[in-house]
């Protein structure tokens, strides 16, 4: 069932548009993380943050 553990795996390696809360601006964050509550790296100003939505 390999094939089976590949949909669900690009399934969770979803990105997501995530807004930094420090600087406002978007970047594409991995949905995992979201669901997960981790901290994710903002790309403009490098703010740790977690993602609310
Ligand atoms: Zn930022």
């Amino acid at each position: 069932m390999t094939w089976l553990n590949r949909i669900f795996d690009n399934l969770q390696q979803h990105e997501v548009n995530s807004q930094c809360p420090v600087c406002k601006k978007f970047s594409k964050q991995s949905s995992t993380k979201r669901d997960r509550g981790q901290a994710v790296l903002c790309p403009h100003c490098k703010s740790l943050f977690i993602m609310t939505e």
